[in-house]
């Protein structure tokens, strides 16, 4: 018997190795989803066994044996196997590879993946004696005693896990001082794959009104039948879709199931992880970028044994095997952090509806601005709809209005009604937040006697302006930076001249208008350090009377109680941009920050400082909301032939030489078949053109996009073409890559 490996290599086939004679048994023949070591002509890689065979079509003599055997059981289950194939195939990403973006680095490294983790054992009681006496440690002392009391009563175990402790907020220090005192000791272990204590409401549920009423009992109805159902759980900021949630999770959990639950990139896990661990007493597992290699990989075990029965993770998280998963949730579905936007381009939803129909459990994907993809699916009844119209608790929805910029007078680009209407929030103790979707001072530098502009030598971007801490100009698409010129490269002039507003500008612009007013900056900028969102909350709620000016990042699932007024000025530029997407995102965008607005007991309102007021799609959005766009822009994508009515895929090319990709395009068009072909079939080939920024990072980008009306007939078109396209000469030293259902080409 041969085996199958798929390898990390960018080559789309398996290779057969063979086994030698000592490991020929059944119980020590190598697993399909183990791993195993083998050569790979000078290297040695970690592979995973994909396949078992008779006879390879390789001849016996030029077939390897493999080095080593990684794991006596298979780490991957069939169904993580058969998403790893489906994978491939539909974003036609070859096997290896594939594996390579769902495991976590030491597991593809090949080291063991049952990490020792530390221990603390109690070794006797604690009495008066163990605890110091001096008056100075009294108030110490109590809180050692709480704390070992705790320690003893945790799971009326002997042997505890450090992370639980320290989870519980148990010092490191106190544990050594337990140590010293002989009442505990150290020991180190695989974690045993005990399953751990059945989940139990810590809290009461909420009495649900009517909506969420209607919807939970439709989730229930799926859970018991325990069979696969996508939902759209469609409700508007602060509709209590996470009530829905929590209560669609009680019976899953109780039923020793695990509940996936997907969140978008930032800002969001840590709230999100409050309001799930103080409903229930259950592991909670926080999956995040963050994370070091050793910490994910004990979260990977964790997931595959059934230890961690909440899982909260972004994106990639919907690649870790479950040992009983029950329900996934997606929430804030429609983000745009849930398409990989390298390598393995993914979206994290597709992939959950397709693990949910393999594990036969529900999906909800919710939000309160449905992407036209999902209110499609809707349509095709392949997702069935949950609608929450109304706030729950006594918040009313904010009205949006539109302030006309044209008849006003102006300060530092803020419009005078606009203005007004910060002022009369403020003087009732109410706090204000300004949506600006640029971060720095300025997004151009320009020279007043020549017009020059500072560009990035490597990218087709202008520099933007920073000055704190130190005056430089940074380019936000790749990581060059330089000093601030004092005078112009090329005429010498010393008036320079910061054009345009970013959250910094306009938060000094507004602490000259507002003087006596805090002004708290939310942006990439004065969040990277790990404690700085901790410190916003704080500042925020010190002061009653402030104003928050933030980038989209305030858009996602922030709660700020006492944010009565919402101020965008420019938001709807987007509303003009080329690429098609651009619309539907705007939108979302200016929804979900306009869903800060009077989320408490005050009621809010919205502004939108615009110098279109009479564009089409802004007033849909205004006079009828979200769901009208959408449903808009839905029947003019149908008009044009766009996704989600076709189905497209982008081929993308970068490289050192922008002839060499336009050689590369020609050379593959040329392997297409022809035109009348290509028509019978339902598909369209663009030209050849040059992405929108054509130079980024110093390296050319150029794209080809394929529609087809039908998915099958342009997934078989791939699976004919992509393989001879990859084999031509003109491919060498090009990174190439396809990108299956992109989020935009203009
Ligand atoms: P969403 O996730 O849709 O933005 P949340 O679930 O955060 O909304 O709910 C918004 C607020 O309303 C929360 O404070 C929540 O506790 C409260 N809430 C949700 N459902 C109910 C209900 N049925 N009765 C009373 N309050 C509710
Ligand atoms: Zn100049
Ligand atoms: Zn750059």
């Amino acid at each position: 018997m041969l085996i199958q490996v798929a390898l990390p290599v960018p080559l789309y086939r398996v290779f057969d190795y063979l086994v030698p004679e000592i490991w020929q048994t059944a119980e020590l023949f190598p697993k399909i989803g183990s791993r195993v070591l083998v050569s790979f002509g000078r290297q040695k890689l970690v592979g995973i066994v994909v396949n078992h065979i008779e006879t390879s079509e390789i001849s016996q003599n030029k077939l390897k044996e493999i080095v080593e055997i990684l794991d006596n059981q298979a780490i991957l289950d069939d169904n993580l196997l058969k998403l790893a194939h489906w994978l491939s195939h539909y974003y036609h990403y070859p096997l290896g590879d594939v594996f390579a973006v769902m495991l976590p680095t030491l597991i593809r490294q090949g080291k063991a993946f049952e990490q020792p983790q530390d221990f603390w054992r109690v070794l006797r009681k604690a009495d008066d004696n163990d605890f110091s006496k001096s008056a100075k440690q009294q108030k110490q002392q109590f809180s050692l005693i709480e704390l070992y009391n705790e320690f003893n009563l945790f799971n009326n175990q002997h042997e505890i896990l450090e992370s639980q402790l320290l989870a519980q907020g148990v010092k490191k220090s106190y544990l050594q001082k337990f140590a010293e005192k002989g009442l505990i000791e150290h020991f180190s272990a695989i974690v045993s794959e005990q399953p751990p204590k059945p989940v139990t409401l810590k809290q009461d549920n909420l009495l649900l009104n009517d909506e969420q009423n209607i919807a939970i009992q439709q989730i229930f109805q799926a859970i018991d039948e325990k069979k696969y159902q996508g939902f759209l759980l469609n409700g508007i900021t602060g509709s209590g879709k996470t009530e829905v949630y929590l209560q669609a999770m009680q019976p899953v959990l109780q039923n020793n199931q695990q509940v996936l639950i997907l969140v978008p990139e930032i800002g969001l896990t840590p709230q999100t992880e409050q309001r799930f661990s103080e409903r229930f007493s259950a592991n909670v597992l926080m999956l995040h970028s963050g994370l070091t290699d050793t910490v994910r990989l004990n979260g990977w075990q964790a997931c595959r044994t059934g230890q961690a029965q909440i899982i909260i993770g972004t994106r990639s998280s919907i690649f870790y095997p479950f040992a009983n998963l029950g329900l996934i949730i997606i929430d804030e579905s429609h983000d745009q952090s849930y398409k990989q936007q390298d390598t393995l381009r993914y979206h994290a939803s597709d992939v959950a509806l397709y693990r949910g129909m393999t594990a036969k459990i529900p999906v909800i994907l919710g939000t309160a601005t449905p992407s036209l993809e999902s209110l499609h699916l809707v349509n095709q009844q392949k997702l069935k709809e949950l609608t929450l119209t109304k706030r729950a608790g006594n918040a009313n929805t904010a009205p949006i209005q539109l302030i006309d910029a044209r008849q006003q007078k102006w300060q530092h680009g803020l419009a005078e009604n606009l203005i007004n209407a910060m002022r009369q929030t403020l003087e009732k103790d109410e706090q204000v937040l300004v949506f600006l979707n640029r971060r720095g001072y300025a997004p151009i530098l320009l020279c007043d006697a020549c017009g020059w502009q500072a560009d990035c030598p490597r990218c087709d971007a202008h520099l933007t302006v920073h000055l704190s801490p130190v005056p430089v100009l940074k380019c936000h698409h790749c990581d060059w930076q330089s000093f601030m010129p004092k005078t112009c490269p090329d005429c010498g002039s010393t008036n320079l001249d910061p054009v345009g507003m970013g959250t910094a500008r306009l938060t000094e612009s507004l602490a000259e208008i507002f003087a006596d007013v805090p002004i708290i900056q939310i942006d990439r900028d004065t969040t990277k350090r790990k404690d700085s969102w901790q410190k916003i909350y704080q500042q925020i709620s010190a002061n009653p009377k402030a104003i928050l000016v933030g980038t989209q990042m305030v858009a996602k699932g922030h709660h700020f109680p006492n944010v009565t007024l919402v101020a965008m000025p420019n938001a709807d530029r987007g509303f003009l941009s080329a690429d098609f997407r651009s619309p539907e995102h705007t939108a979302q965008l200016i929804i979900q920050v306009a869903g800060r607005a009077g989320r408490a007991e005050k009621s809010g309102r919205v502004l939108i400082q615009t110098l279109q007021p009479e564009n089409p799609a802004l007033l849909t959005l205004v006079r009828h909301g979200y769901l009208a766009l959408a449903r808009q822009l839905l029947a003019e994508r149908q008009l044009l032939g766009l996704p989600p009515f076709t189905y497209a895929c982008l081929v993308r090319v970068e490289g050192r030489f922008l002839e060499k990709n336009h050689q590369f395009l020609t050379d593959a068009k040329q392997l297409l078949p022809n035109q009348a072909t290509l028509t019978s079939l339902g598909l369209a080939v663009s030209g050849i053109v040059d992405a929108p920024m054509t130079k980024k990072n110093s390296r050319y980008h150029s794209q080809l996009l394929i529609l087809g009306r039908n998915r099958q007939a342009l997934h078989q078109l791939l699976n004919d073409w992509w393989q001879m396209a990859l084999n031509l000469p003109s491919a060498k030293y090009l990174k190439i890559t396809l990108d299956i259902d992109p989020s935009g080409w203009a």
